[in-house]
């Protein structure tokens, strides 16, 4: 008989589970803080249940785990890139951003992207198949095991795009954020998005406390489609406007993030168009200088950046400029891959 992997279930779900099988409701509950709060991968683990019961529900059910294939620490920063694999042998990454106030884990929403961004490693793979909510919350929970951490914040930003396996994403980060699970605030846990209107609408609509972070990368609809071809679909004003009805139910900000290509969105224009583009609307802008994934792409230099930078600082909103983190292990989010080469074995 097929065992029940309990992992990625509510605490409802799970007593549905329970009591199908006799047990009493109030086990539910039990079992939920086990598995995510104390982070337990075996009902061995669970002290307060029975050794009979143990053995019984070992016997129906499984609390499933994803597999370190492997781990890559940066030298100087803290950062950790995992390569983690699934039950079927897919495989993707996260990333573990330590810094003096945060302990962040990026994680994988897809294998793959569908999308195509010209600059993405990812976009490249084509889609190979959305995660399920247990297996982009385990990421979280596999890194704390693994390094003994409490996370405290969440980005949805590695392989894929969340938007597209919007009810598996939105399953895992709102266990993420149960009291009696990890309890990592909503406000703590941010989803990015390349700009799929319908599902930001969506979001709005259902009145999600997570943050919501929007890829632009361009200000302008031409060099914007060349770049992310989900523009054409939904294009500049079409995703401004659903921005800003988020924004009237949010109290929050959104941000832009806006990756720094050399001669492709760089220039001094492409800074005064931004600035005019997003005037009015409650945002802060993350600049971040694109990391070499692709021959033919790079980052401007310093003295470029600065200048595209200045440009922004009469605006109004707070502007940001991500520092390079990881980038020795290719562990700057959105660019992830699994490259073979390079990689610590530890399993
Ligand atoms: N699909 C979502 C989330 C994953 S990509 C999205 O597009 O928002 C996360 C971020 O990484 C995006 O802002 C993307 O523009 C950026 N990105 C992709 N490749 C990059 C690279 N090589 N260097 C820097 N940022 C990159
Ligand atoms: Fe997909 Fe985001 Fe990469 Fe675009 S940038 S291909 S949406 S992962």
């Amino acid at each position: 008989m097929k065992k029940i992997n309990l992992k990625g279930m509510t605490i409802e779900e799970i007593e549905t589970f329970v009591n199908s099988a006799g047990i009493e409701s109030y086990r539910s509950r039990q079992i939920f803080q086990w598995m995510y709060n104390k982070n337990a991968v075996s009902f061995n683990e669970m002290t307060n249940i029975s050794k009979n019961l143990r053995k019984k529900l070992t016997t129906l059910a499984e609390i499933q785990t994803l597999k370190i294939l492997r781990k890559q620490e940066s030298a100087d920063s803290g950062t950790v890139k995992f390569l983690f694999g699934l039950p079927d042998g897919e495989a993707v990454e996260s990333v573990y951003i330590p810094d003096q106030k945060r302990r962040t884990v990026c994680v994988s929403s897809q294998v793959g992207c569908a999308l195509g961004c010209r600059f993405c490693q990812t976009g490249q793979m084509g889609l190979k198949r959305n995660l399920f909510a247990w297996e982009i919350l385990d990421q979280v929970l596999a890194i704390e095991r693994e390094l003994g951490v409490d996370v405290t914040n969440i980005v949805v930003m590695g392989m894929g795009e969340p938007f597209q396996n919007y009810e598996n994403v939105l399953r895992a980060v709102e266990l993420c954020a149960h009291p009696e699970g990890m309890a990592i605030g909503q406000r703590k846990i941010t989803i990015s998005t390349s700009g799929l209107v319908p599902a930001i609408r969506r979001f709005t609509r259902e009145k999600r406390r997570f943050k919501l972070a929007v890829s632009l990368n361009a200000a302008t609809d031409e060099k914007r489609s060349r770049l992310i071809p989900i523009n054409k679909k939904y294009p500049l004003a079409v995703l401004l406007d659903a921005v800003r009805e988020y924004l009237q139910n949010s109290r929050c900000r959104v941000t832009f993030e806006y990756v720094l290509i050399a001669g492709e969105n760089d220039s001094v224009e492409d800074a005064r168009r931004l600035r005019r583009l997003l005037k009015g609307i409650r945002c802060k802008i993350n600049l971040i200088p694109y990391n070499p994934t692709f021959p033919g792409f790079r980052a401007p230099d310093e003295s470029k950046t600065n200048i595209f930078i200045q440009e922004l600082l009469e605006f109004p909103a707070p502007v940001t400029l991500r520092k390079s983190r990881g980038s020795d292990i290719d562990a700057a989010c959105g660019q992830l891959f699994v490259k073979n080469e390079k990689c610590v074995k530890i399993a």
